[in-house]
Parts: C-alpha cells; sequence; structure tokens
C-alpha cells in the first residue's frame, strides 16, 4: 500500500472549508493569505485541499498525469503554512502537510514528477548534491581555515555546512563563524568534501527512499566524527534532523544539535561602537520556524467511532508549530544593536518565499510570485533592511529584490552579524558551550 493510500482517512478529513489559504489570524486583507500556491494560481485546486483531491482522485483513477495536474502541485514549497491553519480548526484530523509529503511520493515512484526534480534527485544519487556540481568542490570553502578540505576531527563542535559549501558568496560568513566558535575556545570539525547531503530536498521533492539513504549517510558521518554537538549553518539541514529523520526512523541520538542562530544568540558579540540603531524586519523561514518543530512518530491506530467515525487512537501532541527557532535570531539581532520591525506574518504563519521543496527549479513562475509577495510585506514595514537565518530565503529575496530595483537590502542573519559586530573586544567567559 503506497504511503498515499494509508492516507485516505486524512484525505477523507478535508471538509473544503479553505482556513489552508489563510493565516489564522488574519491581520489586513492585502496580507491574509498563508498559502503562496494559492497566491500564485488563485484557484482551489492550488490549495492544499485542491492537492488533496487531486492525491484522492489519482488513487481513485478519476484524474490522469499531466502537466496541469503537476502545475498544481508542483506549484508548492512544502512550506507547512497549510498545516499551522487547518491545525488551528480541526488539530490533527486532516495533517494537510503529511498528505503533500505522500502525494509527492507516489508520484516520484511512478516516475511523473516534473524533469527538474527529476535531474535533482539523479545529481542527489550521482554526485551527493544536488546541484550537479564536482563532490569535491564540496570542500573548497575550508581554504584559508585551517580546517581539512577532507574533514578534520575530533573537536568539540562539529560544524555542519550544507550546500553553502558550493557557494563562494557564503565563504566569508562560514569563515566568521569558524572564526568566532574558536573565540569562544571550541575546537572546530568540518566533513569538507566528506559531508553527505543531508535528505532535506530528496525528501521534500518525494524521493523518500533517497533522503532515508542520505539521513543514514549523514547519521553515520555524524556519529564516526564522535562530536556530541552539532551547530548547523543550514535551515534545511536542521528542518531534516529534527523533523523529517524521525518520519524515516533515523535517530542522531547522544547529539545535540543546534542552529547557528541558536549559538549566536547564546554568544552575542558586542555591536560596533558607534553605529547607529538600524531598523530592519526578519523573514522566519520555514525550515527554521515551524517545519523544525519536532516531530514524533505516530503508533496507535485507527477506530470507528459512531458506526461510522475514523479516529487515532494516541496520537501524539499536534503540532501547531510553535517548537521552530523564532526567538533566537530575534534576540541576536537585538544584541547586535538592530531594531526588529515585525512583518504581519511571522514565527509559525510566516509567508514563505516560495524557493523550497524544488520550486525554486521546477516552478519558477511560482517561486517569483511567492518571493515577490513576501518583499512587499517586508517593504511595506518600512525596513530598509531585511534579514533571514535562511541561505536559500535570502539568495531567492536577494535576486528578485535586486531585479525590481528595490530599496530593500537582504541579507543572512550571519552577514549581518558579521557586520554590525565586533570581535576586537575580550569574550566574556562563563557562557555555555
Ligand atoms: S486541508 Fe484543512 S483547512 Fe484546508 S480545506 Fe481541508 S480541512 Fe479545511
Ligand atoms: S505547503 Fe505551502 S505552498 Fe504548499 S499548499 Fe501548503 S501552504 Fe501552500
Amino acid at each position: 500500500m503506497s504511503s498515499l493510500e494509508s492516507r485516505k482517512n486524512y484525505l477523507n478529513a478535508c471538509t473544503r472549508c479553505s482556513s489552508c489559504k489563510w493565516v489564522p489570524v488574519v491581520k489586513s486583507e492585502r496580507f491574509a493569505h498563508i498559502c503562496p500556491s494559492v497566491v500564485h494560481g488563485r484557484f482551489h485546486a492550488y490549495s492544499a485541499s485542491g492537492m488533496l483531491i487531486n492525491g484522492y482522485s489519482l488513487l481513485s483513477g478519476t484524474v490522469a498525469y499531466g502537466e496541469t495536474l503537476n502545475d498544481s502541485i508542483y506549484s508548492c514549497s512544502m512550506c507547512g503554512g497549510c498545516d499551522v491553519s487547518c491545525k488551528t480548526n480541526f488539530a490533527d484530523l486532516v495533517e494537510p502537510l503529511d498528505s503533500l509529503y505522500a502525494l509527492r511520493e507516489k508520484i516520484a515512484s511512478e516516475n511523473q514528477q516534473p524533469q527538474a526534480l527529476k535531474a535533482i534527485a539523479q545529481h542527489l544519487r550521482a554526485l551527493g548534491n544536488p546541484l550537479g556540481l564536482p563532490p569535491e568542490r564540496r570542500g573548497e570553502w575550508t581554504a584559508g581555515t585551517g580546517l581539512g578540505r577532507d574533514g578534520n576531527g575530533p573537536a568539540s563542535v562539529l560544524l555542519h555546512v550544507g550546500d553553502d559549501a558550493f557557494d563562494s558568496s557564503r565563504w566569508p560568513q562560514l569563515h566568521h563563524v569558524v572564526d568566532l566558535l574558536r573565540r569562544h575556545g571550541l575546537s572546530v570539525a568540518t566533513g569538507g568534501v566528506q559531508e553527505p547531503d543531508c535528505g532535506a530536498l530528496a525528501f521534500d521533492i518525494g524521493e523518500r527512499q533517497l533522503a532515508e539513504t542520505l539521513a543514514r549517510k549523514t547519521a553515520a558521518w555524524i556519529q564516526a566524527s564522535g562530536a556530541k554537538h552539532l551547530i548547523t549553518c543550514s535551515d534545511a539541514a536542521f528542518s531534516a534532523f529534527r523533523n523529517i529523520y524521525p518520519r524515516l526512523g533515523v535517530t542522531l541520538e547522544g547529539v545535540r544539535i543546534q542552529h547557528i542562530s541558536e549559538w549566536l544568540a547564546e554568544h552575542p558579540s558586542p555591536p560596533v561602537e558607534g553605529r547607529k540603531k538600524e531598523v530592519v524586519t526578519y523573514h522566519d523561514s520555514c525550515k527554521l520556524g515551524r517545519l523544525s518543530e519536532p516531530y514524533q512518530p505516530w503508533t496507535g491506530e485507527w477506530v470507528t467511532e459512531l458506526n461510522s467515525l475514523p479516529v487515532r487512537t494516541g496520537a501524539p501532541k499536534t503540532r501547531f508549530g510553535l517548537g521552530g527557532v523564532y526567538d533566537a535570531p530575534r534576540q541576536a539581532l537585538a544584541a547586535a544593536g538592530a531594531q526588529v520591525v515585525e512583518m504581519e506574518r511571522i514565527r509559525e504563519a510566516s509567508f514563505c518565499c516560495g524557493a523550497a521543496g524544488g520550486a525554486d527549479a521546477c516552478q519558477p513562475g511560482f517561486a517569483a510570485t511567492a518571493g515577490r509577495h513576501r518583499l512587499e510585506e517586508a517593504v511595506a514595514t518600512g525596513a530598509n533592511t531585511l534579514v533571514t537565518s535562511c541561505s536559500q530565503c535570502s539568495r531567492h529575496l536577494d535576486r528578485l529584490a535586486s531585479e525590481d530595483g528595490l530599496a530593500l537590502r537582504v541579507v543572512t542573519l550571519v552577514d549581518y552579524l558579521r557586520e554590525r559586530t565586533t570581535t576586537e573586544q575580550p569574550i566574556e567567559t562563563g557562557v555555555p558551550a
């Protein structure tokens, strides 16, 4: 039985109420959507509910694969906004995001996914990265850091880098992180060429088997390093470690997993003297936010109540996205002397930039619409700078802001702190490692 087949009760439970299109608490009509797919497609078919209907129709053979079906299903960044809004009304009765994962898994298993996603999966299998780049390039960022191109260790902290390793514009921020960790007395190990892809993108595009293989490789790499503390610079990997690996039966027991924003909030560097307080707005990436809420697999069973109502037994606590990382980046910004003015859609109700889930590769029109809508909201705050923890969000939003000539600078959290704080002063002792 396919994963989607086993979710028929959830597909049936959707009431078509359309709450998955909107933020749980609407503050203005202009920024009321939570689903970027609906902003782009403007038909019910593009909502989570519409995709559940399409999923059910695929199972019953009443729709056929084709461009129209794929356009609605893949104009979606797997951002989970729909899940938060649906659960606000129906708790865990429908769990639309889990069905979207299962839907993509079914489509990929039948080789009907868009060509661009097939290419990503092929690159991940052959080269260990989604970009189609030679694997040895993963280690190039270590040049000048004293870290080995092929990794090094053991050390007190294992630094996980993710796809920033392939983007030389991100290397200064990686070098800054290494420097900061060392200045706090930590020895740093990294994987260099040996760091495996974490499997997050493979899972998002429906390649569950591939995702599990990559997750197991990553877990083995972490265990072999001997590190008890892993810090990742990748929002996608952080989300995968906390939320996807438990779905794949992969555990990282005994290792403290931290996102770099959490470590930076715990270890603030003082602001550069004499600089004026800057007003910025902060974009919660879906991966560091609602999608990093720890996942617990369900081990109960379905029973029938009131003669016909299917009900789950022993269901775990409903995940509303509240367990994501929201405060740490804001604390780090405040410590660096920034004043954060919030957009309307923040924290678990954040609006996705549109780039994730393979959408930037297979549905660039959707990704651009979503990103521009998010930029409009950022501009409406009056801030001149948008900060985000996520490199992928930053790259995507920065490109769109440049194309549109917006007077809005887009910058990653680490780069912002690198510019605005000083490492010249002595470090306080007694801070937690
Ligand atoms: S997925 Fe949930 S929120 Fe969306 S229409 Fe169905 S029941 Fe309503
Ligand atoms: S995952 Fe995001 S883009 Fe996809 S249907 Fe849900 S809210 Fe819309």
